[in-house]
């Protein structure tokens, strides 16, 4: 038998009681939570819920709990009996090496728990995933006493979020963040329900969440590298839903260094230019915050988001090539050797556009609308440029093969944004003194989404 009421288990909502409590009480360590500090949170947080906008969150958290359940008359005494009851249930049942609660493993179940207790579990005529249809969760007294704190640091998004992480740094933060709110909200007298920034759009949310973690905490992010869930989702009894979204570990190491780089101002128009939003109607930040944003979507499922430091429209960039390259190597994972040659192509390219005057044939890289036509021009080049005597050719073919085509067919449109990207930065001034139609508004312009 060990002593500890708790140890963090890997069950987001269990753990995100487990964060509220300590942060609560001010403890940094789950180990070092007692019984007073239980009883101190219940009597502290029962009067918070009971309050309209929290009463409201929780019915769609907890269905049927004798908060939101209409035909219970004294709510306060009877949840704080419930709680004091499980509080009872923890002495009764110690935790030990191993026990059959499925979320800590180390303390056995007394009660079966439902859906009015934890969170997507179904219960009775719901039953989701129970073994062998019984009607409720295996889940100790330990557990369930935690589960019923972890409103205090969701955060409202149309449904509810649940941030989950492998760091402590991540979760420190972010339930201090949170609790910081609730401490607001009782001292002020202002009980707003959980945490809410005015986001419905979970993806758009999920970065505010990080970013402003990052922002506000002053922590050695660049070293962490955690993984991070987000669980959207409703008990409401009507429906019942959950979604997940994964923050790829090497996006948050690239956003957790992009906000000390001196381009993060960059950072920001690219970023605003993934919005889906007509600019010129934008008023405030409601007008768009909650929009689909291709540049937050592309980064959540691994894909590329090279063309969003392009504006093919005014031949321009955003950022340098410092920046686009900490991109390249963090989030897509290129090798140096692979953006030493895609450099040296790019300036090579950027070189016989200028000597040559020969915006037609930038035209002609631009417009390549496939592989081969793309392919095609460069080889035009090639050509030219061995008429022309050059010293070395434009790349070698292992260059070609590993460095520009790696993935052939499927990557050419990559390497296209990438030499462009290069080209744009070398000839910014020239291509400004052949009097290019001047792009009214950059950030107007959201590019083709896809
Ligand atoms: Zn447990």
């Amino acid at each position: 038998m060990d002593n500890n009421i708790y140890k963090f288990t890997g069950n987001p909502f269990v753990d995100a009681g487990i964060w509220s409590i300590c942060e609560w009480v001010k403890k940094g360590n789950p180990e070092d939570l007692d019984k007073s500090d239980l009883k101190r949170i219940s009597g502290d947080i029962v009067p918070l819920y009971l309050t309209d906008n929290w009463g409201k969150n929780i019915f769609s958290i907890f269905p049927n709990n004798p908060i939101t359940n209409p035909s219970v008359k004294d709510k306060k005494i009877r949840y704080s009996d419930y709680l004091n009851e499980v509080i009872e249930d923890i002495d009764r049942i110690p935790s030990n090496k191993s026990g059959n609660c499925i979320a800590c493993g180390r303390r056995n179940v007394g009660d079966i728990r439902t859906k009015s207790e934890i969170p997507l579990i179904g219960s009775g005529k719901l039953i989701n995933f129970f073994p062998s249809g019984q009607s409720g969760g295996d889940y100790c007294p330990a557990c369930t006493f935690a589960v019923q704190f972890s409103p205090l640091v969701l955060y409202k998004c149309g449904k509810l979020l649940l941030v989950h992480s492998n760091s402590d740094k991540i979760m420190r933060s972010w339930s201090k963040k949170a609790i910081k709110e609730v401490r607001r909200q009782i001292l002020m007298k202002d009980y707003a329900g959980c945490f809410n920034e005015d986001f419905t759009n979970p993806r758009n949310a999920l970065f505010q969440i990080i970013e402003s973690m990052i922002r506000e905490y002053d922590e050695k992010w660049f070293n962490e590298n955690p993984s991070i869930n987000l669980y959207h989702f409703t008990n409401y009894n009507q429906g019942p839903d959950l979604d997940m979204y994964h923050i790829p570990t090497p996006v948050f190491r690239f956003l957790a260094y992009v906000k000390l780089h001196e381009r993060y101002n960059d950072w920001k128009k690219i970023v605003k230019k993934g919005y889906w939003v007509n600019w010129d109607k934008v008023k405030e930040e409601n007008d768009y915050k909650n929009k689909t944003n291709s540049v937050y979507d592309n980064l959540l499922k691994n894909r590329s988001i090279v063309k969003y430091f392009i504006n093919t429209k005014n031949k321009g960039v955003i950022g340098d090539w410092e920046l686009f390259t900490f991109y390249l190597k963090e989030v897509r994972k290129m090798d140096e050797k692979r953006l030493e040659t895609l450099k040296r192509v790019g300036d090579e390219l950027s070189e016989y556009v200028k000597i040559r005057d020969d915006i037609k044939r930038l035209n002609d890289l631009e417009m390549a609308g496939n592989y081969n036509s793309f392919r095609n021009v460069l080889r035009k080049i090639v050509k030219d440029r061995i008429k022309s005597n050059a010293d070395k050719p434009l790349f070698s073919l292992e260059e070609y093969v590993k460095d520009l085509f790696p993935d052939g067919n499927l990557g050419w449109r990559e390497t296209q944004d990438l030499l462009l990207f290069r080209i744009y930065e070398n000839l910014h001034d020239w291509l400004k003194s052949k009097r290019l139609p001047e792009n009214e508004d950059e950030e107007a312009l959201s590019d083709d989404k896809t």
